[in-house]
């Protein structure tokens, strides 16, 4: 059996580097698709690999086989009915949901190996101490993990709102006090290797939700992205506790990628991490704080007809998708629209704002589906000083993005985000059903604006409609 070793050894490597190679396949969208087959097969490989221990004999009982065959298919066909079912618009809870399951995991390896050490794996590879940190670390971050990832959830679903007790000085109390109750049962396991328990898993799991149940509105993605970093250290620990190299290093690359993806949320939304988690919520809950309410004043709309009319005699035009637009699945007909646009020599981009939709990359994937050319995708900062030399500006069921309170009202919620400028273009139509708010609860004052015409109804009718409107005029039916 001895030659099992080396392909061990080889199934685990070619894993990582599938898995390095998958991520970075990820950072362009021609080759994500590729990447997504690429990091799948690693992680086969990956499981594969962890079946054959560490002495390199495959050392598993029969029962062994039967637990680990029923468990891969109850989560295997679980997660594929998921992943088939799921609308593209409730994506970031099941990222949410996924990642609660993963720090789960890392707890129940480690809370297995603490309460039945003969289920230790590692061979003695790992010294008794690091064992029990790692431990320590695994069910400290993996609670932390599951429980902000349920709440997490349960907020972006919209079943659990912002209590106000969140949003005093009292959470700051029931915080620290649930970090220092973790903190001593990590004292107490790592002194005799046996209490200590119950203490962390439960202390740590109402830390995860003191964190995460103040936090709302524009930020919610930052959190998100934060928890699947959260998940990757807490594989990592886990790592460490069944002395898995692979799941050390596979745990680092998605705890790494996830905080380098927080970081460049953050960025994104002018937001430091510090005041995402200790800031408390924007939106809903916070509205009442900030100027963020109030009515509006001087709205104008018109029908898709004088819409198009423009649109005719347009020479540059700009598209800013939002969430509406994911929410009507209208994509495929703003291609239909935009086709003819071009057609008639109009130039036509878009604008992505980081945050638009629910999840990173959203607006990325959904124009993707409806086979728009990357290079008409503008990033935000590339676009922003292409608007006062824009004829029309076409806004898809997108609100936050475009809320110039964000630049001019230091006491909005939304003060300090950086928005796409659409009001310095000559023309704006904002394409939504009704004067909804958007994801963070507050009015647009661009709604307000003389240039911007409101076009109401669902974004899919409109379009079909100035579809219509645009080949009755004989816009791009040139040749
Ligand atoms: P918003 O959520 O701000 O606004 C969407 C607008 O779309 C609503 O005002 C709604 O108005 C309209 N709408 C909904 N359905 C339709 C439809 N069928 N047809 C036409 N319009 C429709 O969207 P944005 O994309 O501008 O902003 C995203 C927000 O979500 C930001 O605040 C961001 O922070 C947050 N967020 C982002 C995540 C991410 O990772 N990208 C994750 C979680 C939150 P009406 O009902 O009147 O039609």
């Amino acid at each position: 059996m001895t030659f099992i070793a080396p392909v061990k050894f080889a199934i685990d490597l070619l894993a990582v580097l599938l898995l390095a190679l998958g991520i970075k396949g990820l950072s362009k969208v021609r080759s994500a698709r590729e990447a997504n087959r690429l990091a799948a097969i690693a992680m086969i490989l990956a499981a594969f690999g962890v079946l054959l221990n560490s002495q390199g004999t495959i050392g598993i009982s029969i029962n062994s086989w039967i637990w680990i065959i029923c468990g891969t298919l109850i989560g295997g066909i679980l997660g594929a009915l998921i992943a088939k079912r799921v609308p593209m618009t409730a994506m970031p809870e099941i990222v949410a949901l996924f990642n609660g399951c993963g720090g789960m995991s890392s707890l129940l390896v480690a809370l297995g190996v603490a309460l039945f050490p003969s289920a230790d794996s590692s061979d003695g590879v790992i010294s008794e101490s690091i064992r029990n940190f790692s431990i320590v670390v695994s069910l400290f971050v993996g609670a932390i993990t599951f429980s902000g990832s349920i709440v997490a959830m349960a907020k972006l679903q919209g079943w659990l709102s912002t209590p106000s007790w969140t949003q005093s000085k009292a959470r700051h109390f029931f915080n620290i006090l649930s970090a220092v109750l973790a903190l001593i049962g990590g004292i107490y396991f790592s002194i005799d290797g046996q209490n200590g328990l119950v203490l962390i898993v439960f202390a740590s799991s109402l830390l995860g939700i003191g964190v995460t149940l103040p936090i709302g509105g524009a930020d919610m993605p930052v959190v998100i992205s934060l928890l699947n970093s959260y998940s990757g250290v807490a594989a990592a620990a886990a790592g460490f506790v069944v002395g898995s190299q692979l799941l050390i290093v596979a745990g680092a690359m998605v705890g790494a990628a996830g905080l380098i993806l927080t970081q460049v949320m953050c960025d994104g939304m002018n937001r430091s991490l510090v005041s995402v988690l200790f800031g408390g919520a924007l939106g809903v809950g916070s509205v009442a704080s900030g100027s963020g309410g109030g009515e509006y004043t001087n709205i104008t709309s018109c029908s898709p007809e004088e819409c198009a009319l423009t649109l005719e005699a347009a020479e540059k035009v700009v598209i800013v998708p939002g969430y509406g637009l994911a929410v009507a699945q209208a994509q495929h007909t703003l291609r239909e629209v935009t086709r003819v646009l071009e057609n008639a020599d109009i130039e036509v981009t878009y604008a992505i704002h980081p945050v638009a939709g629910r999840m990173p990359g959203h607006m990325n994937v959904l124009l993707a589906e409806a086979d728009v050319p990357y290079e008409q995708l503008k990033e935000m900062d590339v676009v922003n000083p292409e608007f006062p030399a824009t004829d029309v500006v076409l806004v898809l069921g997108a609100n936050d993005v475009v809320n110039p309170q964000a630049k001019n009202d230091q006491t909005s919620p939304l003060y300090g985000m950086p928005v796409l400028d659409v009001q310095e273009a000559r023309t704006v139509f904002v394409v939504k059903r009704g004067m909804n708010a958007g994801y963070s609860g507050i009015k647009n004052d661009l709604f307000d604006l003389q240039n911007t015409s409101m076009v109401f109804g669902d974004a899919k009718k409109v379009l079909g409609d100035l579809l219509l409107e645009l080949k009755e005029l004989g816009v791009g039916s040139k040749g």
